[in-house]
């Protein structure tokens, strides 16, 4: 048996945030209704293909799942648990936004079999709140927090942004210390920078002059304190964005940073299954009428791609890539085909190298971790000839 990673993409949000690039948009009851409908028949139109494979993580995420009726995130855990072979300790994840979240709701998500809550906050201030275009404001996640852990959720994610409009390295610090505060406090958190995205109205603002963001200056600072004030909490730092506590980490995501077999359910969604990439497509009304037959063309990665995502995506964890596991996929040694690239950053300190359990691991520094990017970048193009 395999393992496989479940992702299902909900792309329905009762707005849209003005820095959002997602596959999303608002929608009727009626249209969620149908896209439920064809999910369960995506869900279990596919489930033959996939017998072979016991299912390890699932992933619920958008867009905002929780502006679907609670009724919807029964049906569709059904349709799973029937359909494939989802293990018993399965980290079963959904995102929450605090301003669609009932106490009654989560409870029924709880019972429905959801062990993982991820609530996107971004913000303690209701101004950046508002600057964002959140529907939410910061009482509002208080009462989404505590609803959750009432429900019985222990693993709970909170999402953090930094690089807001008017946001300020004191701001911006608050909110990372009530957030790491809150009891009890969450297992993990996430805190990515903004980024403007192409055709946003962000985006379209900023360059019409009419969107200040913070400097570079504070942004570098802003960077630097998401880790120093988790780290007092006891978050460790295991991704570039990501942050736990002992054991907390998300294993759905690791097993996209380790490039475990995935598969994707609902408008866009992506999949990678035995290195073949796929991905649906991105028309709601053509996947409401055949949700079946929307898969765009595969791609099977050559061996050449197969080693740069196992670079690129490696190097995201702070544990880096082992080098063992990767003579043991390619059966080439790390060092022959990246060593040239390897040294160079070794020499600059960007990258260093650690004996753990006898197994030799390829790590960035916190140096590397600050311009991962560019380190990454050099991973590109693999010498194997
Ligand atoms: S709630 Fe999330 S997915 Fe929806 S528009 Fe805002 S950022 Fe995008």
């Amino acid at each position: 048996m395999k393992n496989l990673e479940i992702y299902i993409h909900i792309p329905f949000c009762a707005s849209k945030c003005g820095y959002c690039d997602f596959l999303s948009a608002p929608a009727g009851r009626d249209v969620q209704d149908k896209y439920v409908r064809a999910l369960e028949r995506e869900i279990q139109g596919r489930a033959e293909a996939y017998a072979g494979f016991e299912v390890t993580t699932v992933f619920i995420g958008g867009g905002t799942p929780s502006l679907l009726e609670p009724g919807h995130i029964e049906r569709i855990m059904d349709t799973l648990g029937r359909c494939y072979r989802v293990l018993p300790g399965a980290e079963i994840s959904m995102e929450v936004n605090p301003g669609t979240a009932d106490r009654n709701a989560v409870r029924r998500y709880y019972k429905a079999g959801i062990n993982r809550l991820s609530l996107g906050v971004q913000s303690s201030w209701d101004v950046e709140l508002k600057a964002l275009g959140r529907i939410h404001t910061w009482r509002q996640f208080l009462d989404a927090y505590d609803g959750a852990v009432a429900a019985g959720f222990s693993r709970i994610n909170v999402d953090l942004m930094s690089g807001l409009p008017g946001q300020t390295s004191v701001s911006y610090e608050a909110t990372l210390r009530k957030v790491a505060e809150l009891v009890p406090g969450p297992e993990h958190i996430s805190a990515y920078s903004l980024i403007l995205e192409e055709g946003t109205d962000f985006a379209r603002r900023y360059e019409a002059g009419e969107l200040k963001l913070p400097d570079e200056e504070t942004e570098r600072t802003l960077y630097g304190l998401t880790e120093r004030v988790l780290r007092e909490y006891g978050y460790r730092r295991y991704e570039i964005s990501n942050y736990a506590k002992e054991g907390g980490e998300c294993r759905h995501n690791v097993g996209y940073w380790t490039r475990e077999n995935y598969l994707g359910f609902g408008i866009g969604a992506a999949s990678l299954i035995n290195n073949v990439r796929f991905q649906n497509g991105r028309d709601l009304s053509s996947y409401l009428e055949a949700p079946l037959g929307q898969r765009e063309p595969s791609n099977p990665l050559s061996m050449a791609e197969q080693m740069e995502e196992f670079m690129f995506l490696g190097l995201r964890l702070t544990a880096g890539v082992c080098a063992g596991a990767f003579y043991e996929v390619f059966q080439r040694k790390l060092e022959e085909v990246y060593g040239e690239v390897i040294d160079r950053h070794m020499a600059l300190g960007l990258l260093a190298c650690q004996d753990r359990n006898g197994e030799k691991y390829l790590y960035l520094t916190e140096r590397g971790l600050d311009v991962a990017n560019w380190v990454m970048a050099d991973f590109l193009e693999p010498s194997i000839l």
